[in-house]
């Protein structure tokens, strides 16, 4: 579903490559966990699975990145939409509407989708996430954790093959984290969405992963492994 074939990314050559020599395959239905510090590039490989680096990101992109078959150098992350949903850190820079199911409809608006069917997705959605009592509720008034899983939502009505998180635990307290992982969890088990996850409470998901990637240095090439091989390493 993932294929990562040579894969390194400069931003400015006088400061040396952002990511080196990444080789990887993720299959349909598996959960990739990607570790590493602070710095070492876990942004700019997942934002060369949708689609932002090279298209706006200002890094040059070497190698070949293929998500569900389509170049991610030759598609626009617009041409992604149906296929790559991107969760970043922060909930609310993800927001555009202002409540739970109007954010969720937005989230396929560019696919041309029937009416009934665009309603059939929120209503499956808002189940999905435990989040159907609130509905109608402002996302400003939402916990952390419920907002979380609102952005996850937006981005699943489109019905991606593949979901991009860029460590989204990292803004809530631990029990609004249990509750988005919890939700990734059951994602890749009931929809067998391909999941490709930085995260940092590594303990917590390690479990469930099927592949570990942990990026060791700035610059220097990931190990790649299954994650009771990476734990023991
Ligand atoms: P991580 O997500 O592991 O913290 P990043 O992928 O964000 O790592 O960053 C890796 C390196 O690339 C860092 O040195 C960072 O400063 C640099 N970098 C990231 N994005 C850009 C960008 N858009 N322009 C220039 N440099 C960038
Ligand atoms: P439509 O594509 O017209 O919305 P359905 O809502 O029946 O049709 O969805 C088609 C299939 O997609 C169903 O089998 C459903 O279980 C599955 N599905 C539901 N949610 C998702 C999702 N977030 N990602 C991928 N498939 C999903």
């Amino acid at each position: 579903m993932i294929r990562f074939d040579q894969v390194s990314v400069t931003y400015d050559d006088a400061a040396g490559p952002a990511l080196t020599g990444v080789d990887l395959t993720v299959d349909e239905g598996e959960l990739c966990l990607l570790v590493g510090p602070s710095g070492v590039g876990k942004s700019t490989l997942l934002g060369t699975v949708s689609g932002l680096v090279p298209h706006f990101s200002g890094g040059t992109l070497h190698g070949t990145v293929t998500v569900a078959g389509r170049d991610t150098r030759t598609h626009r992350p617009r041409e992604l939409a149906d296929v790559v949903g991107t969760v970043g850190q922060d909930p609310l820079a993800h927001f555009v509407t202002d409540t739970v199911e109007d954010e969720l409809a937005y989230g396929m608006e560019s696919l041309g989708l029937p009416p009934d069917t665009m309603r059939r997705r929120v209503e499956e959605t808002l189940d999905l996430l435990g989040l159907a009592a609130l509905r109608e509720r402002p996302i400003a008034t939402l916990s952390g954790g419920q907002q979380q899983r609102v952005a996850i939502g937006s981005v699943l009505t489109a019905h991606p093959r593949v979901l991009v998180l860029d460590e989204p635990t990292s803004a809530l307290d631990p029990a609004a984290a249990e509750e988005v992982l919890a939700v990734l969890q059951r994602l890749v088990h009931d929809l067998g969405t391909t999941v490709l996850l930085a995260e940092h409470r590594l303990e917590r998901v390690v479990q469930y992963a099927d592949q570990v990637i942990v990026l060791p240095a700035p610059g220097e090439a990931p190990l790649v492994g299954e994650p009771a091989a990476m734990m023991a390493a």
